[in-house]
């Protein structure tokens, strides 16, 4: 029996099999089609917490420390894999193009400035072209956050696999689970299409999957999947440097050639296609804050489902009145941003059973362990 046994191969199931894994946990990984298939490789790979979060509390903190954590984390993730994961914090726009869009920027640029984050307001012409020159020219102001920025997720998520099996990570792809085994009142493993896996304690980071996955125990977590289309276009003739956020979209240089643009919140249920007002709505969106893309070569669109929960924060932690039972979910729009701090802290509880920093993402405001036990007896 190992040490641990994680249900999902996304990047908050892989940072935490690494993480596990470094410190010296017996770690199985499984994931029921391909390693970062799902919401993972379909993100835009933002980096991005003062634009995500709109008010000071938990969340922001989780995001500036994992931030924080990056550049650490991709190093060396970088030199143990000898993969480049282009981390790239060279700073974003948020852009108002109207007196409505101004006023909100500057009331998010007083607290954010008023709680020490280093950002900027720009309201001249001359200051925001000598960020972005691409930007266009009805933009009235812009908040500059200089050390934000984006990671190409996908090579992330190769690194990650190939880091785990260095590590000695037990990795099954195309590995469905599809009931969760309990003894003696205790959650010992899972059954999957491999037969009974076993250890002596299981972390579902299923995703959008999480919910109906739990569903397997009858414990009830609101976590719901929010569909995300997202397009790419050629950089050729674009030379666009700075991640540029709008109201109706977001644009995104890689160093891989592309433009990344995003992007749609639908609700579809597990649906992930890409719908023509899906697509319509992302280049109408993008392309008043970048004139330039309207002669911009279309690469290709795709959809992921973003893992949502009913309260907007993850659920980080034990599965109350479940012993041997964790999740890590429910990271709907950052869970590549909030992946080192996931992995790191759900580690230091999971080796040294501490909990502190989970404090405020704990699974047990959704779950009691009266609700379980009567469950259990019923
Ligand atoms: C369009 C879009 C843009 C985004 N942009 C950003 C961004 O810029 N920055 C950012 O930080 N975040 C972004 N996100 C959010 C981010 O992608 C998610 O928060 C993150 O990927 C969630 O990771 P995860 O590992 O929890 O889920 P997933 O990547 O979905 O992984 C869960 C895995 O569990 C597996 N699984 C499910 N059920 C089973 C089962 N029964 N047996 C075995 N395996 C199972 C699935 O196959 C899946 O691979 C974006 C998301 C979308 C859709």
């Amino acid at each position: 029996m190992g040490d641990c046994l994680i249900v999902g191969g996304g990047v908050i199931g892989l940072s935490l099999a690494y993480e596990l894994s470094r410190r010296g946990m017996g770690v199985t990984l499984v994931e029921q089609g391909e390693w970062g298939g799902q919401a993972s490789s379909a993100a835009a790979g933002m980096l991005a917490p003062l634009k995500e979060f709109t008010a000071p509390g938990p969340m922001l903190d989780f995001g500036m420390t994992s931030l924080a954590y990056y550049p650490q984390w991709a190093q060396e993730l970088e030199e143990f894999t000898g993969g480049d994961v282009q981390l790239s914090l060279e700073g974003l726009l948020t852009v108002a193009l109207d007196d409505g869009e101004q006023a909100q920027l500057a009331e998010k640029f007083r607290w954010q400035k008023d709680a020490g984050h280093s950002v900027h307001f720009l309201t001249e012409r001359q200051q925001l072209a000598e960020v972005e020159p691409l930007l266009t020219d009805k933009a009235q102001a812009a908040i500059y956050s200089p050390y934000e920025g984006h990671i190409n997720n996908r090579m992330l998520l190769r690194a990650l696999v190939t880091a785990c099996k260095l590590q000695g990570v037990v990795l099954h792809s195309g590995c469905v689970v599809s009931g969760i085994a309990v003894k003696g009142g205790k959650v010992v493993g899972v059954d999957s299409s491999l037969g009974p896996l076993r250890a002596a304690h299981t972390v579902i980071t299923s995703g959008a999957w999480a919910g109906v996955m739990l569903d397997l125990l009858g414990v009830s977590v609101p976590v719901r999947p929010v569909r995300g289309q997202i397009a790419a276009v050629s950089s050729v003739g674009i030379p666009l440097r700075t991640v540029i956020f709008g109201t109706t979209g977001y644009v995104t240089p890689k160093k891989d050639g592309k433009i990344v643009l995003g992007a749609t919140e639908d609700e579809s249920g597990f649906q992930r296609e890409v719908t023509m007002a899906g697509l319509a709505s992302i280049l109408n969106g993008v392309m008043p804050y970048v004139p330039a893309l309207h002669s911009a070569a279309f690469l290709e669109a795709w959809g992921g489902l973003r893992p949502a929960t009913a309260d907007g924060k993850p659920l980080l932690g034990p599965v109350p009145g479940w012993e041997g039972l964790s999740i890590a979910g429910g990271h709907f729009r950052n869970g590549i941003l909030l992946s080192p701090a996931t992995a790191k802290w759900m580690a230091d509880y999971l080796e040294k059973g501490e909990r502190e920093q989970l404090a405020p993402f704990l699974p047990a405001r959704f779950v009691t362990e009266e609700n379980v036990s009567a469950h259990k007896m019923g």
